[in-house]
């Protein structure tokens, strides 16, 4: 798929903005602070209605202005369809070919982008929190169940722990109560958790693929799903899982209620990488952590091709310069001719271009974007 054109209006700091792509490959050279990462960011939005630094949509709308506008011509093998969004303090509305959707599950979708910024190169040491992120992101933006089910988790899960937070104060007593709670936030659990073992098998499959290129197979990589509730199993079916999880909140209910808060669950999961079977975390060197981060940004892009026959549109934010000669021409032989690729950076100095043939070069300027010739 590729974006052929993009219009912004009041968004973070481009007042009006109207720019046509390169169905290949887009370069935007800029100082810092003049709205690279924001422009990538506009993209990214457009494709997921989230933005991949802030969960707070109102940061996007430029200052002093009520609303922004997003607006976007995407083309797929088949179709093509006109993307819009609109934000006010109030909430976000989405249209596609100017249809509005009620639900934005019914908007997320259409258009996959998989975002490369020097913040993923945490995605290895980081705390669990990034690779739980991580998750979300790539896994709601393939599958709208997933999405919904993790919205649900969310509300069902802070029910829970405002009540156990009662229960903990002695402000309520009715256990019974708990009980009905976690059984509904075991039955939503359970559909997450399958679906990410899923997910995280096929982007290890892909993810051994890149690594074994980049690192001229000189090292293997294992990517591992690991579920907060013991003794899941991959080949669990739904309803195995949501016994066990079920149970294991059972075993600790006393446990939470002192604590005031559910100890177990997705929102406590992680992700583990192995290189040649150590513990990457504990491990793994920096250069080791980018050749992980980046073999699982090429995983992204293939595991999005596996489950739609699309690939996805690429964002990599004032990412080239954090990589090596070799890291960087893996990269860009990867995506060569596959996918549409956005690229910021501050200078195009210390970067091999070679394999990228004939980009559309623009200069960023507080906030305003002009084409090269
Ligand atoms: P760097 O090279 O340092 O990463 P950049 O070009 O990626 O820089 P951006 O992150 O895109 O810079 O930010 C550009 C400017 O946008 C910043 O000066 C920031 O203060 C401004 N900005 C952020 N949010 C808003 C907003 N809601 N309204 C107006 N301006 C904003
Ligand atoms: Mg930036």
């Amino acid at each position: 798929m590729y974006l052929e054109n993009l219009t912004l209006k009041g968004f973070r700091n481009f007042s009006e903005l109207q720019i046509d792509f390169d169905p290949n490959v887009n370069i935007f050279i800029g100082q810092n602070a003049q709205g690279k990462t924001n422009l990538l960011e506009a993209i990214y939005f457009l494709a997921l209605t989230k933005s991949h630094r802030t969960n707070n949509d109102k940061e996007l709308i430029k200052f002093g202005s009520k609303f922004a506008g997003l607006q976007g011509r995407l083309h797929k093998s088949q179709v093509e369809v006109e993307l819009r969004l609109r934000l006010t303090t109030k909430g976000k509305k989405a249209w596609v070919n100017r249809l509005e959707q009620k639900k934005l599950s019914g908007y997320v979708g259409q258009m996959n982008a998989v975002l490369f910024s020097p913040e993923d190169l945490a995605l290895v040491k980081g705390a669990p929190a990034v690779r739980r992120h991580f998750m979300n992101l790539e896994f709601g933006q393939i599958n709208p169940e997933y999405l919904y089910f993790s919205s649900q988790y969310r509300q069902i899960l802070q029910q829970k722990n405002n009540y156990l937070k009662q229960l903990s104060a002695g402000k309520a007593k009715d256990k019974l109560f708990l009980d009905v709670l976690s059984d509904q936030l075991a039955g939503v659990a359970a559909e997450i958790i399958y679906r990410r073992i899923k997910y995280v098998s096929l982007l290890n499959k892909y993810a051994q693929q890149a690594h074994q290129q980049i690192s001229g197979k000189k090292e293997e990589l294992l990517v591992q799903y690991r579920p907060s509730v013991p003794d899941i199993e991959d080949d669990n079916s739904v309803e195995t899982i949501y016994q066990k999880v079920l149970s294991n909140f059972q075993k600790n209910k006393n446990m939470e209620i002192r604590k005031g808060t559910t100890l177990s669950g997705p929102h406590r999961d992680d992700l583990e990488f192995f290189i040649d079977k150590r513990n990457a975390h504990d491990y793994a060197s920096q250069g080791q952590q980018r050749t992980i981060a980046l073999s699982m940004k090429l995983a992204e892009i293939s595991v999005v091709h596996e489950l739609t026959n699309e690939y996805p549109i690429l964002l990599l934010d004032d990412v080239m310069s954090e990589l090596d000669h070799t890291r960087q021409s893996s990269l860009l032989s990867y995506i060569h001719g596959k996918t549409q690729t956005f690229i910021t950076t501050t200078d195009l100095e210390g970067i091999s271009w070679e394999i990228v043939k004939a980009p559309r070069v623009f200069q960023i300027s507080n906030g305003i974007v002009t084409k090269e010739e």
